[in-house]
């Protein structure tokens, strides 16, 4: 039986044609897909990857910020229009709810009319949202067991992901600020998908820059925690010194600080584990 992690998209808010926005597709041994963000590009990159939008069994969410959600509207919209059997399980910080029903059953309400005036079954066209208010273990099926740790980034509710199954641990970070209860929640992870937003110069004098990750603070985590293999994503590396080769430049310098196994991540980059 195997699991694996498929990197959707590396990029963030800006329109990077070689980055698509946060997503990370998560597939378990007993054949469920769990989809983390569905931001700018990933209903396309899925296709891209093989994965068709119908196929997703279950998404959840960091938090509210666009580049994280803004292609969740087309996922569930274009898996009503290829036949999903039952609702889609949509995990996701308060406020999910009110934004589906906005992005989806509002905004397009026209849209769905017309199709269910010329005979289209509104079977499909559901989700079922748990609101996740509380941090600890939010999902568990047999022997997997996902939970959340909140932390600091931009003011929002902010989730942080991480899974376990026996002999495996994966961690998968929101946007995020350090954040000391890390060393814990990932302790020993196999596998942290990390946040690595730019470098302590290039945030250092934006306004946000303080809401996310740079090489040494990703590389605090992953000594504190003992991480063994980290792959970095969320990339603003549009107008950096070195475009795209900064990404590889900024792996380098957690290698550096580490013992940990570091890979820049791309869109498509996939983990496997076959002994699961
Ligand atoms: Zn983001
Ligand atoms: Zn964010």
């Amino acid at each position: 039986m195997s699991l694996s992690l498929t990197l959707i998209g590396t990029g963030a808010v800006r329109a990077n044609p070689a980055r698509g926005g946060p997503g990370q597709l998560l597939e378990l041994p007993d054949g469920r897909r769990l989809l983390f963000d569905c931001g700018r590009c990933t209903v396309g990159n899925l296709a891209r990857l093989g994965f068709a939008a119908e196929s997703v069994s279950h998404v959840f969410l960091t938090h509210l910020h666009f580049d994280h959600v803004c292609d969740l509207p087309y996922l569930v919209l274009l898996s009503w229009n290829n036949g999903r059997a039952g609702p889609l399980p949509v995990y996701g910080p308060p406020g999910t709810g009110e934004f589906l029903e906005h992005a989806v059953r509002a905004a397009y309400a026209r849209d769905i009319g017309s199709r269910v005036a010329h005979g289209k079954s509104l079977d499909g066209l559901e989700w079922t949202v748990r609101t996740l208010a509380a941090e600890g273990t939010i999902a568990a099926w047999g022997n997997v067991e996902i939970s959340v740790l909140r932390s600091s980034h931009a003011g929002l509710h902010n989730l942080n992901y991480r899974i376990d199954l026996p002999g495996r641990r994966i961690g998968i970070t929101s946007d995020t600020e350090p954040d000391p209860r890390f060393a814990e929640f990932y302790r020993n992870a196999d596998l942290l998908v990390c946040e690595c937003s730019g470098t302590s110069a290039f945030l250092g004098d934006k306004p946000w820059g303080g809401w996310h990750m740079t090489p040494e603070r990703v590389a605090a985590l992953v000594n504190d925690a003992a991480v063994r293999e980290v792959v970095l994503k969320h990339f603003v590396v549009e107008d950096f010194p070195g475009g795209e080769g900064a990404a590889e430049a900024m792996a380098e310098s957690v290698r550096r600080l580490t013992g940990a196994e570091v890979i820049a991540g791309c869109d498509g980059f996939r983990w496997s584990a076959d002994d699961v």
